[in-house]
């Protein structure tokens, strides 16, 4: 156990961000040095808080199943090599989980009980930026080759993650992506202020001295690819499927035609291109969100990304509009521990700026005589007997001369290489699969958003490594690699 008394002494610390002032102007990490090297001066007393609970409620919290009370302790005790080696033993991307995840964990921590939890995140993000530093992140190749091939389907964490298990079990891995970089949303959806790529790019180097092929611009079932998704079947012993789910939910409304309005992910690759001094695609005109205001439709993490990203564009304005009612800032008495509460939460990007606005419909974009949007027309709605009301009378326009969508994802895009393997779809639009991460078509697997349906890195990470020890099981007939969670698993909500 690390302090027997540590909880007793010390508070809950979080590292200081950068002053709002200084991190607007740059795209660069809100912490000073990046997060890892903000937190070392505090952390150790952090992990001391641990209290090595009997049941470990944090693991319920975790669909990776990290160790988390051991890692704790090795940090307690300056043993951060030690602290790596059980980190990774769970996690193959803890630099990812540790900057981006709304930790589960730290909702389930016993000791969120009555006081403050546990940083676990932030004790997680210490423990693999040092390792990184101190030279204990190794590349892990195989001793043997199965000579199995496996190709894996988009390179986001599901992809990297499954990429990873089956290069290190000894069979030749190719990731295929479209995008012409490597790395899914984490490339061009989150931007470098949550995220620096030079930690996707170092972890990416590391996986290609280990022997994972990767193939970027190739967009597996175009025609301009020339690789249909049955060739790609013929060609490798097994596939998966981790393309994400990119097809974004819309707003079908009056006016949607208008000039000014645009999917959260038209928006932000292209400012991830700008903001890394790359060109634009095509050379397409960057959409920007200067001296405009900007209405964001939609409260979750796209949404806040938005707001970031306008903000350090020097938006005059920007509202973010979320149709469900403002949430408690406490965990409500309907959502106890351990689950995930819905609360209100304050992101990097809402320090910097912009309006809430809450129990609020859109019911028609206005444009004006140049066929762009200049205003939205709301309406407040309630939620009641299951459904959203129109409360009348509320009806008031805003101002926008810039309007984009972060109403979430409904699914991956069936046209291409789903229709083309034929894999079965789920009653939500998904890649059917069966317990084994296996869909309809025999040696065809899926893990990830394409999965499971829109959801968190983590998850997504946690399906890929499950999704890699069925596949080797199915290629070799037995497999010691991990398997964190059935394909079912679902997080701890009420
Ligand atoms: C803007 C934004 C911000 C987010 N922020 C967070 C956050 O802070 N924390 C968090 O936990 N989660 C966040 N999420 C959710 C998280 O990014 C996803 O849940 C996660 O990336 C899913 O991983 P994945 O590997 O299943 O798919 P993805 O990351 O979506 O990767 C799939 C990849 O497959 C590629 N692809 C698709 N079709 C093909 C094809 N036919 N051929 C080749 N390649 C193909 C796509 O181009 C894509 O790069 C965010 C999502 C968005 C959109
Ligand atoms: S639940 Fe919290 S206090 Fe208990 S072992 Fe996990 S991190 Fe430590």
């Amino acid at each position: 156990m690390a302090d027997p008394k540590g909880f007793l002494k010390e508070g809950r610390e979080v590292a200081t961000r950068r002053p709002v002032e200084e991190r607007i102007h740059d795209w660069n990490e809100v912490y000073p040095d990046g997060i890892g090297r903000a937190l070392l001066p505090i952390i150790t007393p952090q992990a001391g808080r641990c209290m090595d609970c009997g049941i470990p409620f944090c693991h319920q919290g975790c669909p990776l199943g990290n160790i988390i009370p051991e890692w704790n302790d090795l940090v307690w005790r300056d043993d951060w090599e030690g602290a790596i080696e059980r980190l990774h033993a769970t996690n193959n991307f803890p630099e990812f989980t540790g900057r981006l995840c709304p930790a589960p964990c730290e909702t389930a921590c016993v000791l969120g009980i009555n006081q403050d939890p546990v940083t676990i995140k932030n004790v997680e993000v210490s423990i693999i930026d040092k390792a990184w530093e101190s030279g204990y992140v190794r590349p892990q190749a195989p001793e043997w080759l199965s000579g199995r091939t496996v190709a894996v389907v988009g390179s986001g964490p599901a992809g990297l993650a499954a990429a990873q298990q089956l290069t290190r079990a000894g069979h030749t891995v190719a990731v295929y992506e479209r995008a012409d970089q490597i790395g899914g949303l984490m490339r061009y959806g989150i931007p470098e202020f949550k995220m620096e790529k030079k930690h996707l790019d170092r972890r990416l180097d590391q996986m290609k001295r280990e022997g994972t092929v990767f193939r970027a611009g190739i967009d597996v079932g175009s025609e301009s690819s020339g690789l249909s998704g049955t060739k790609l079947r013929e060609r490798y012993d097994a596939v998966v499927l981790a393309m994400g789910a990119t097809e974004a939910r819309d707003l079908p409304i009056t006016g949607r035609e208008l000039g000014g309005i645009h999917q959260a992910m038209e928006f932000l690759p292209q400012a991830n291109r700008a903001a890394l001094g790359l060109e634009q695609l095509d050379g397409q005109e960057q959409i920007m969100a200067t001296d405009k205001d900007v209405v964001i439709i939609g409260g979750g993490d796209t949404g806040a990304d938005c707001l970031g990203t306008s903000t350090r564009h020097g938006a005059r304005s920007v509202t973010q509009l979320e149709i469900m009612p403002e949430p408690p800032e406490s965990r409500p008495a309907g959502q106890p521990w351990p689950t995930y509460p819905m609360t209100f939460r304050v992101s990097s990007a809402h320090e910097e700026g912009g309006d809430r606005v809450y129990a609020v419909s859109t019911k028609e974009f206005l444009g004006d005589q140049d066929g762009n949007v200049r205003a939205l027309l709301l309406v407040d709605v309630v939620f009641e007997g299951g459904k959203l009301t129109e409360i009348e009378g509320t009806e008031r326009e805003i101002p926008a001369q810039l309007v984009l969508f972060a109403m979430g994802f409904v699914g991956p895009e069936k046209p291409g290489i789903v229709e083309q393997l034929g894999v079965d779809l789920d009653e939500r639009g998904n890649v059917a699969r069966d317990k084994d991460y296996m869909t309809s078509v025999p040696g065809v697997f899926s893990a990830g958003d394409c999965g499971r349906g829109q959801s968190l890195i983590v998850w997504a990470i946690a399906e890929g490594r499950a999704a890699a020890a069925a596949v080797d099981q199915h290629l070799t007939g037995s497999t010691t690699l991990p398997r964190p969670i059935p394909p079912t698993a679902r997080p701890l909500v009420v």
